[in-house]
C-alpha cells in the first residue's frame, strides 16, 4: 500500500474494529475519518474526535449538499464519510483511516475508491457475543439486533482484501499494520 491511500475497516459491531483503531492512530502518519452520525455519544465519546454528532434534520440537510461520499443507515441512524477531510488527507499522502460498515465500503468500492479494505472478524461468534455484552454500552435490545446484524456482516467477508481474526490483540494490530504498509511485510 502506498501512502496517501485509504485503509478501509469493517466488522461486526464488538468484533474490535475501535480498539485495533485506536492502536493504529498512535502512528503519526496515520489520520481517521471522523464520520458523522445521528447516533447519540456514548459515555467518553468527544464530538469531533470520535463523531460528528448531528440531528437528523442536520444529517439530511449534509447529504442533499453531497457532503458524504458514502452513507448508510445502521441499527436505526445514519452514519456517513466526508467528502473534503478525505481528499485533503489523501493530497496530503497520509493514511487514511475509515472505520465503516459493509454497506459504506460497498458504495465506495463502486466508485471505484482504491485502497485496502480489511475485515475484522471475531474468534468465534460466542466470543463475539462476550466482547459485545462486555463493553456494556447497549441495552438489551440494541445488542440483540447488533448480533443479528453481525451474522450478515460475516457472509461480507469474502469481499474485503484481507479477513484480520480479531484473537491476539497485539498479533492482530502487528497484522493490520503489515496490510496497511505501516510496517515492512
Ligand atoms: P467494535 O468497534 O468492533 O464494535 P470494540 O473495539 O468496541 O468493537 O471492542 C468490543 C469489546 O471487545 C471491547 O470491550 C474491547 O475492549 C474488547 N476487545 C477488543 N479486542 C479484543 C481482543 N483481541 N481480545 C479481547 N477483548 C477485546
Ligand atoms: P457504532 O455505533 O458502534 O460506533 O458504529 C456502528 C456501525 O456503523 C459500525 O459498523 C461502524 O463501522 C459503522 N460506521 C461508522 N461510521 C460510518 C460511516 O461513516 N459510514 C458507514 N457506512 N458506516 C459507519
Amino acid at each position: 500500500m502506498t501512502l496517501g491511500r485509504m485503509l478501509v475497516v469493517s466488522g461486526p459491531s464488538g468484533s474490535g474494529k475501535s480498539t485495533i483503531c485506536k492502536r493504529l492512530l498512535l502512528d503519526p502518519r496515520v489520520v481517521f475519518s471522523v464520520s458523522a452520525t445521528t447516533r447519540k455519544p456514548r459515555p467518553g465519546e468527544v464530538d469531533g474526535r470520535d463523531y460528528h454528532f448531528l440531528s437528523a434534520d442536520e444529517f439530511r440537510a449534509r447529504i442533499a449538499k453531497g457532503a458524504f461520499i458514502e452513507h448508510a443507515e445502521v441499527f436505526g441512524n445514519l452514519y456517513g464519510t466526508l467528502r473534503e477531510p478525505m481528499e485533503a488527507a489523501k493530497a496530503r499522502g497520509q493514511v487514511y483511516l475509515l472505520e465503516i460498515d459493509v454497506q459504506g465500503a460497498n458504495q465506495l468500492r463502486a466508485l471505484g475508491e482504491e485502497g485496502v479494505y480489511i475485515f475484522i472478524a471475531p474468534p468465534d461468534f460466542e466470543e463475539l457475543k462476550r466482547r459485545l455484552s462486555g463493553r456494556g454500552t447497549e441495552s438489551p435490545e440494541v445488542l440483540q439486533r447488533r448480533l443479528h446484524k453481525a451474522e450478515d456482516e460475516l457472509r461480507e467477508r469474502h469481499r474485503y482484501d484481507h479477513v484480520v481474526v480479531n484473537d491476539d490483540l497485539e498479533r492482530a494490530v502487528g497484522e493490520v499494520r503489515r496490510l496497511a504498509g505501516l510496517d515492512p511485510a
